[in-house]
């Protein structure tokens, strides 16, 4: 693997910290815990999307283009981050949004990521939920190629393998940044979505030989749906690398058991890993993607998955913009 042969920008700040969270792991009584902060990518409020973007946007500008065009839930985070990064490299923007969560109060498409994506001047086309927003945006880029643009199309959630290739750098940054702090890692878990993250990491952590187990908790899909969709990407992230012998299948872990009513409803499995989070360690997680994934490492630590002399790193993926849709669920002052 040789990762500085993909063109690439660098808009990530990297290393992302590797911090302890020792007050949330002695209230819980379970394993030791820690939490990489990808919270902390350092644009427009960090999260996963940054480092495959560095990757994306690389091949965007090594292409010609002079916009690029995306698609996600209203509240996507991939579209902040995107929107940012097309505005930091003098890129116009355009993006589709799904109406994909029912239920939420009417802010929802003001508020949040929606939000910044007007602040950094993206254009934004809504979509009713249970299209082919991939397809859509290609026919968006088709659209703004007719009139002229130099489209670069990022599928949904920056998961293809070039964007893949950000989460491959951070399996190595954080298997390097552990050694040096001298922690052997028995376990990554964290939220699982477009896939991207996940494929990135084991492709990263087969290709590099550090045995490290990752469990992905899902927040849309069935886990064996799940699992097929990581593989596959971790297998064609792994070709575009070249690495020798693909990925085997067991390598790829998905839990979808945390879900709750589908992807963006609240659970309260889901607020209590918000309030704890922030209560005991002052870290920021998200109604949709790191609350889950907390949720899921939260009871699984009550159901005694991990022994208590092992160590689990949490990846944050960050979202917390996303916290202010959703204030109608998460508990305020003293409760
Ligand atoms: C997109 C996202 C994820 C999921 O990452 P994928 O690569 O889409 O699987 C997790 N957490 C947050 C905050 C996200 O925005």
């Amino acid at each position: 693997m040789h990762l500085a042969r993909f063109p690439r920008v660098r808009l990530c700040h990297r290393p992302t910290p590797l911090e302890p969270m020792d007050r949330l792991g002695r209230l819980l009584g379970g394993p030791k815990l820690f939490v990489k902060r990808d919270d902390c990518t350092g644009l427009a409020t960090g999260g996963n999307k940054t480092r495959k973007l560095d990757f994306l946007m690389g091949a965007a500008l090594a292409r010609g283009a002079d916009t690029v065009v995306t698609q996600g839930a209203v509240q996507s985070n991939h579209v902040r981050q995107t929107a940012a990064a097309a505005a930091r490299l003098g890129l116009k923007c355009h993006v589709l949004l799904e109406r994909r969560v029912p239920d939420r109060p009417a802010d929802y498409e003001t508020t949040g990521n929606v939000f910044l994506d007007r602040l950094f001047g993206a254009t934004l086309d809504y979509r009713p939920p249970g299209l082919d927003m991939n397809a859509e945006a290609e026919r968006a880029g088709e659209a703004l190629a007719a009139q002229g643009a130099v489209p670069y199309v990022i599928p949904g959630g920056g998961s293809n393998p070039t964007g893949a290739l950000g989460y491959v750098e951070a399996a190595l940054e954080l298997v390097r940044q552990a050694d040096d702090m001298g922690i052997a890692i028995d376990h990554i878990v964290h939220a699982t979505g477009s896939t991207g993250t996940q494929a990135g990491l084991v492709a990263g952590l087969v290709g590099s030989n550090a045995h490290i187990p990752v469990t992905g908790i899902s927040v849309r899909q069935p886990r064996e749906v799940q699992e097929a969709a990581v593989h596959k990407l971790a297998e064609e992230t792994a070709g575009l690398l070249g690495v020798q012998g693909g990925i085997p299948r067991d390598r790829v872990v998905a839990n979808s058991d945390y879900v709750g009513g589908g992807y963006g409803v609240p659970t309260e499995g889901m607020a209590e890993a918000v309030r704890l989070a922030a209560r005991t360690e002052g870290l920021l997680l998200d109604p949709v993607y790191s609350g889950k994934g907390m949720a899921g490492l939260i009871d699984l630590i009550r159901k005694g998955r991990f022994g208590r002399d092992e160590t689990v790193v949490f990846l944050h993926t960050g979202g917390s913009v996303g916290l202010f849709a959703y204030q109608d669920v998460l508990p305020g002052e003293g409760t």
